[in-house]
């Protein structure tokens, strides 16, 4: 229907989320519109983000150095860990300001229905880390079945380590999404924190 590079551009643009075939083309007719210096600033972008975002060697965030800057962080509680499914939950905790301890981010929840088992998020990772001094982990999966499946699976790999595990409240709504709750919803949840 249209010329190679612009079906192209199509193309790839909708395999991104939540991208159908109308938004794809609208999209792909702005940028072949935009201005070249914009269109190149988009694809550099990304390009770059490629090229130097890595995973913390020790939260497995998406960050540009080895160690993000939470990890990093001194004044933080290293003995307390957070259990998010990916980066925008860790943002969205971090925008609170409250919370002071540090994240590990799974990057997925467990769903057999997607063929999604525990080895195909960062759960490894995890356990590693429990050999050092870590007091409590929470867990702050969504809560959805894959998050809950997600929060089950974990609090029984970690109950035998006598280390605390905690589940936040479920003040958020089922099947909500972590990153659209708002700050005080976030707070609350994490304040009414229950012991697996
Ligand atoms: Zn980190």
């Amino acid at each position: 229907m249209y010329s190679g590079y612009i079906g192209k551009l199509i193309e790839e643009l909708e395999k991104l989320p939540g991208i159908g075939n109308k938004s794809a083309e609208r999209l792909a007719f702005h940028i072949i519109g935009m201005p070249k210096d914009r269109a190149d600033k988009l694809s550099k972008a990304i390009t770059e983000a490629k090229e130097h975002i890595c995973y913390c060697s020790q939260c497995c965030t998406l960050t540009d150095r080895e160690i993000c800057s939470v990890c990093a962080d001194e004044y933080r509680d290293h003995s307390t860990i957070m259990v998010v499914e990916n980066s925008r939950d860790q943002a969205a905790y971090e925008k609170t300001g409250k919370y002071k301890g540090v994240y590990h981010v799974l990057h997925g929840a467990i769903s057999p229905m997607l063929g999604i088992g525990p080895a195909d998020i960062r759960l490894k990772e995890l356990i590693v880390r429990l050999e050092g001094d870590v007091k409590e982990v929470i867990i702050a999966t969504n809560p959805s079945l894959e998050g809950e499946a997600t929060a089950m699976y974990i609090s029984k790999l970690i109950k035998p380590t006598g280390i605390k595990v905690t589940r936040i409240a479920s003040g958020v709504p089922v099947g909500g999404d972590l990153e659209y709750i708002d700050e005080v919803t976030l707070l609350r949840a994490l304040d009414g924190r229950v012991e697996l």
